[in-house]
């Protein structure tokens, strides 16, 4: 196989249960699932078997295990998905490969088969220093069971970590935020992930703040707990490369970066979102439904073109502008490198700053884009404002 011309492709697996549901989550997650859980293994086989069977053309560069959680499954679970990955897709020899995980699950015995197998990424969910907000979060772990997770996944060599915390969340001070960032930062995480928190209906935090049990979220004070992680994650030695995503140099997650880009990417699972061959889909959310639509296992072609398969649930081909206007939504999120003009040009065949010339002069005079010959970026002001940005962009 020619690698040189060959389009890369990434690969998402949502697993979608968890043990217990955290008060903030709003994902597609079930609990007291576990009599699932062998059979949505054998359907995602299946579908990991249909969708590379219309993807001779890729390659793959990354694959993430996400969720849900995903240190739920079992070696021998993990091992007959890696059976399915290998036996229908052409993973690259340096595929950046992650599992999120729940600190709980994570011990030397259980990491070191995953590394093994050849997953070279773990992210683990910290969220927060505090015990009381840990409680809050309805969290299952403890801060100590961070730090063994840290030590146990080091021990069992891997090199590529990600720490995931929360901010913005009703009842945290800058005192305890504060104390969290400082303990991330003395875990050495290669990667750290900040998500401000989004109170999503039909979660428990949304109905305690609806109720008065809690002080609605502080956007301000959001803000400057952003700020202050910016100060300390620089200070520290990691670069800012995306909104939300910092790492040390060369740790940069390439599976998110593909997203940004908006290149091709597939996702499996239920509940997952997709976009390859121009077409954007998403899959069934019931986990019982997403494993009626695969199993049993045809041997007949589908007739459904990748990256189409039996469970997918909505699918939209993209028109070019849509495409162009996505792309640039996720591109500009790359707040270092921004847009690289040749590769958006040898993309789509006009350059960006032709494209919009009016709106991006607009913004540059404004101090909201930053343009040179290469690249168009986000200024810090322009980053505060981006989702204006974004709007008149589209
Ligand atoms: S572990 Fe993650 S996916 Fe599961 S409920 Fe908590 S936040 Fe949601």
């Amino acid at each position: 196989m020619n690698f040189v011309s060959t389009p890369l492709l990434s690969i998402y697996l949502h697993i979608p249960f968890c043990k217990t549901k955290c008060s903030y989550c709003a994902f597609n997650t079930y609990t007291q699932f576990d009599h699932l859980v062998d059979r949505f293994v054998d359907a995602l086989g299946e579908e990991l078997r249909i969708t590379g069977a219309g993807a001779a053309a890729y390659r793959v560069h990354t694959v993430f295990f996400g969720g849900g959680t995903p240190s739920l499954l079992s070696h021998a679970q993990f091992e007959r998905i890696f059976a399915a990955l290998n036996a229908s897709f052409t993973l690259l020899p340096d595929a950046e490969i992650t599992i999120e995980a729940n600190p709980n699950d994570l011990d030397r015995a259980y990491l070191a088969p995953l590394r093994a197998l050849g997953v070279n990424r773990l992210s683990i969910g910290m969220q927060s220093s505090s015990e009381m907000e840990l409680r809050l979060f309805d969290r299952r772990h403890d801060n100590e069971a961070v730090v063994r997770a840290v030590d146990a996944a080091r021990g069992a060599g891997f090199d590529n970590l990600n720490l995931d915390v929360i901010y913005g969340v009703p009842q945290q001070t800058m005192t305890t935020w504060a104390a969290t960032l400082r303990q991330m930062i003395a875990l050495q995480p290669d990667h750290a992930s900040l998500y401000a928190l989004s109170l999503e209906e039909g979660t428990s935090m949304h109905t305690w703040v609806e109720r008065g049990k809690l002080p609605a979220p502080d956007d301000d004070l959001a803000a400057d707990m952003y700020d202050l992680a910016t100060e300390m994650l620089a200070a520290a030695g990691y670069g800012q490369y995306e909104i939300s995503n910092w790492a040390k140099p060369g740790h940069e997650c390439r599976h998110n970066l593909q997203y940004w880009y908006n290149d091709a990417y597939i996702g499996l699972g239920p509940g997952a979102h997709g976009f390859a061959n121009g077409v954007r889909y998403s899959v069934i959310r019931s986990p019982q439904r997403y494993i009626a639509a695969l199993l049993p296992p045809s041997q007949q072609p589908t007739g459904a073109a990748f990256p189409l398969t039996p469970a997918v649930d909505e699918a939209t081909t993209l028109a070019r502008d849509d495409e162009i206007a996505e792309t640039l939504i996720m591109w500009l999120r790359l707040t270092r490198e921004g847009v690289d003009r040749a590769r958006f040009a040898r993309r789509f065949g006009v350059d960006l700053v032709d494209l919009h010339r009016p709106l991006i002069e607009r913004f540059t005079r404004d101090g909201l884009l930053q343009v040179d010959e290469t690249r168009v970026r986000l200024t810090d002001r322009g980053r505060m404002l981006s989702n204006v940005i974004f709007r008149e962009l589209v």
